[in-house]
């Protein structure tokens, strides 16, 4: 594979699609407009690769190497040196509408512009650049070193070379690509959410404990984790934010959030990156 990536944003989908560029022998810049959360990042990455060193499943060579292939930046600019640009920044479509402004601008021609928005309309980002046939969702899951899919997402410009491309890339990180169309939430969240939301209604209504609520999905449905630790696994904040694109997007009462997740973000309970959510991870 021939391509030069550049991931924007560090936090936990950005540093963990850095992982497996890297791991997968292509160059990859993070970017992130946080210093702190860059060396976070970084050193997330080191220890998930010692964990695998440790595990016999990676040798220390690979894992150098694997580091060598990894810079970062604090300045969008650095986009220019790549062929692929993927956005992991925070859920806010303000926020990818400006960075996305600014890719059109940095990339170089020909880039291909990937953003990894759980819920966000592809056709409206693409729509903040001059060329959004190059525009495409990449929607990786999340520990992303661990999930084999890759939800790829055509707006409306979309053009087949563009998906193609996605297709491959993800097939070079191991991936397994699977294509949805452009409606909030795609496929992925628009399961997802629902129940994660009516699963905090339960605990809201006192129809059981996040523990018990838990349970009953692992050992009832065989899910391997429940939805209250998953929801604290995504983050609460990005929970609520695809719930308010969903709600929107359909003008459906059914995808409100509820108040109960609203109130756990309001108090800074955002899931393990803050170490509190419906289960507590101080320890
Ligand atoms: P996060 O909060 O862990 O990280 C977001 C990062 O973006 C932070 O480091 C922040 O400093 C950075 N950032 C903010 N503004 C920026 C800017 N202008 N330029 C560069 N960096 C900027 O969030 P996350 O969980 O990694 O989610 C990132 C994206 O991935 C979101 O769109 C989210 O919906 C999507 N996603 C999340 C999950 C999940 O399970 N958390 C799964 C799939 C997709």
């Amino acid at each position: 594979m021939t391509e030069t990536i550049a991931v924007i944003g560090a936090g936990q989908m950005g540093n963990g699609i850095a992982h497996v560029t890297a791991q997968s022998g292509i160059a990859v810049t993070l970017i992130d407009v946080s210093a702190d959360a860059l060396a976070k990042g970084k050193a997330t990455i080191e220890k998930n690769l010692e964990r695998q060193v440790k595990k016999g499943a990676l040798d220390a060579t690979t894992r150098d190497a694997t580091m060598g292939r990894i810079s970062t930046s604090t300045d969008l600019g650095a986009v220019s040196q790549a062929t692929v640009a993927i956005e992991a920044a925070t859920e806010r479509r303000d926020l990818k509408f400006k960075i996305f402004a600014e890719l059109d601008r940095l990339a170089p021609a020909g880039a291909l512009l990937a953003t990894n928005t759980s819920s966000i309309s592809i056709t409206e980002i693409a729509a903040q650049t001059k060329r959004p046939a190059d525009v495409i969702g990449m929607h990786f899951m999340n520990p992303v070193p661990m999930m084999k899919l890759v939800e790829v997402i055509r707006g409306l410009a979309t053009s087949d070379a563009t998906a193609q491309r996605t297709v491959a890339l993800a097939a070079a990180l191991g991936k397994t690509p699977v294509e949805a169309n452009d409606f909030p939430g795609f496929i992925a969240n628009r399961i997802l959410m629902p129940m994660i939301n009516e699963a905090v209604y339960c605990v809201m209504e006192g129809v059981g404990t996040p523990a018990a609520v838990d349970e009953v999905m692992k050992l009832g449905m065989n899910h391997p984790m429940g939805p209250l630790a998953l929801a604290d696994l995504i983050g609460l904040d990005t929970c609520v934010a695809i719930l308010d694109v969903l709600h929107e997007g359909f003008g459906d009462p059914k995808y409100r959030a509820c108040p109960l997740l609203r109130k756990y973000v309001a108090a800074g309970w955002l899931g393990r990156k803050s170490g509190r959510g419906f289960h507590n991870y101080s320890a």
